[in-house]
Order: structure tokens, then C-alpha cells, then sequence
């Protein structure tokens, strides 16, 4: 996808219950211009956002679970997306046990591109029912070359820092500083 006038769009993916409605929440939720009505996209968050003292227009879209694999969704998901957070929750290791498959999906679908994929640990705050561990997410990130996060949808803890790095990611591979 094109990334025009600083328009960059981000995909939430992952299994069912992992958070990515309640990231995508926090997300609605930052200070910044609402550059769109949103009423009738409840899935789709606008935002014009500083990060590192430049603005940009950051959209999150939380249609995934909207689609099947194989499905015409999943493949406009793949092909509008100039970055993705894959996100699974640490209390839940069947999420984190289907990252390298979609990664791998991902990847496929777009052969000739360098996209930028976080991979997000959420639901940190929920410790005594953790089933993956901070060292696990980030071997398995180290072993797919992407980032890595832990965020606490809930408590709003990183979710900042996962929006504002994914902006990151996606200027690094612009090029542009
Ligand atoms: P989705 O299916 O991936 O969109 O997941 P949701 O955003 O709907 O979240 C599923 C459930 O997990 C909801 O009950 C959320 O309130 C809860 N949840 C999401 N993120 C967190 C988190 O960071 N911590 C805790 N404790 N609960 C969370
Ligand atoms: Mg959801």
C-alpha cells in the first residue's frame, strides 16, 4: 500500500480475545485531532498524532476477526496495511502458538516489501495467570526478525509506545528520518 501525506494505516491481527479491540480502544482514546467521523466505524480509529515532534495521521483498523483465512478480507487487510501488530496475550498460549503462521502469511503475501510487524504481548497485568513469558515473546520476535512489546490494554500501560513505535517502524522503511 502507498503511504501518502503521512497517512499511515496499521492493522490489528490475532486470534480472538486477545485484546486487539480494547488496544484499538486505547488507541480512539489518545490526545489528537479526530480527523474523521467515526460513527459509523466503530473498527476504525483515526488519528493525527505527534511522534518525535512530527505529525502524522495514524489509522488503526480492527477488522481481522471480520474475515476468514483464505478470505477476500484477510487479503484486503494484507494489501492495505503498511504495518501490523500481531498480537497475542500472555495468558493465553494457543494465541501465542499461531504468531509464526500468520506472520509467515503475511510475509508471504507480500514478497517484495520490507513491512513492519510488532509483535504484541498483551494483557501484561494479569501475572498470575500468565502462560508466556517476557523472555519466550521476545525469542520468538528475535527468531521472525519484528519488534516486540508487552502492553497492558487495560491499563493502558505501553500503549502509547506501541503506537508511536509502529509510526517508527514505518518511517524507517520510508527512509525518511
Ligand atoms: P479481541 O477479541 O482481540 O478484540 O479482544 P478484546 O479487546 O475484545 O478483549 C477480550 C477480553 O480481554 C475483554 O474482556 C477485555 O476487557 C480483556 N482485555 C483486553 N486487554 C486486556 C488487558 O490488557 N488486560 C486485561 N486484564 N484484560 C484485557
Ligand atoms: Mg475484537
Amino acid at each position: 500500500a502507498a503511504q501518502k501525506d503521512g497517512v499511515f494505516k496499521v492493522m490489528l491481527v490475532g486470534e480472538s480475545g486477545v485484546g486487539k479491540s480494547t488496544l484499538a480502544g486505547t488507541f480512539g482514546g489518545l490526545q489528537g485531532e479526530s480527523t474523521h467521523d467515526l460513527e459509523n466505524a466503530e473498527d476504525t480509529y483515526e488519528r493525527r498524532i505527534m511522534v518525535d515532534k512530527e505529525e502524522v495521521t495514524l489509522v488503526v483498523y480492527d477488522i481481522w476477526e471480520q474475515g476468514d483465512s483464505g478470505g477476500w478480507l484477510r487479503d484486503h487487510c494484507l494489501e492495505t496495511g503498511d504495518a501490523f501488530l500481531i498480537v497475542f496475550s500472555v495468558t493465553d498460549r494457543r494465541s501465542f502458538s499461531k504468531v509464526p503462521e500468520t506472520l509467515l502469511w503475511l510475509r508471504a503475501g507480500r514478497p517484495h516489501h520490507d513491512i513492519p510487524v510488532i509483535l504484541v504481548g498483551n494483557k501484561s497485568d494479569l501475572a498470575r495467570s500468565r502462560e508466556v513469558s517476557l523472555e519466550e515473546g521476545r525469542h520468538l520476535a528475535g527468531t521472525l526478525s519484528c519488534k516486540h512489546i508487552e502492553t497492558s490494554a487495560a491499563l493502558h500501560h505501553n500503549t502509547r509506545e506501541l503506537f508511536e513505535g509502529v509510526v517508527r517502524q514505518i518511517r524507517l522503511r520510508r527512509g525518511s528520518g
